[in-house]
């Protein structure tokens, strides 16, 4: 089952590690591995051999999945870093924010 309390497109800030107070969007979940991947975070250049034929090297910026443990999600309604709570309607669980109860789609 899926355990993360995060979700794409969620706004979340990095509080360890060398990305520490990073801001960024998550672009993709890995629940499995309780990783995320989160745009303009954890960036690294990888460097692609030039191959026969005349192809040139080139560099490629990938984007490595940083632990969710370590971030922690920036609420869109209150501006405040938050951690996310959940509320119940009719069976229909949603994700709240902690602080300000807004939801969080
Ligand atoms: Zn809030």
């Amino acid at each position: 089952m899926n355990t993360l309390k995060l979700k794409k497109g969620d706004t979340v800030i990095v509080m360890k590690g060398k990305d520490h107070g990073k801001k960024g969007k998550i672009i993709r979940t890995l629940p499995v591995l309780n990783k995320v991947v989160i745009e303009g975070v954890n960036e690294k250049m990888r460097h692609t051999k030039a191959r026969r034929g005349g192809e040139k090297g080139q560099r490629v910026t990938v984007i490595h999945p940083v632990w969710a443990a370590n971030v922690q999600v920036l609420c869109p309604a209150c501006d405040k870093i938050t951690r996310v709570g959940y509320e119940s309607h009719d069976g229909v669980k949603s994700r709240i924010c902690k602080k300000c109860k807004a939801s969080l789609t």
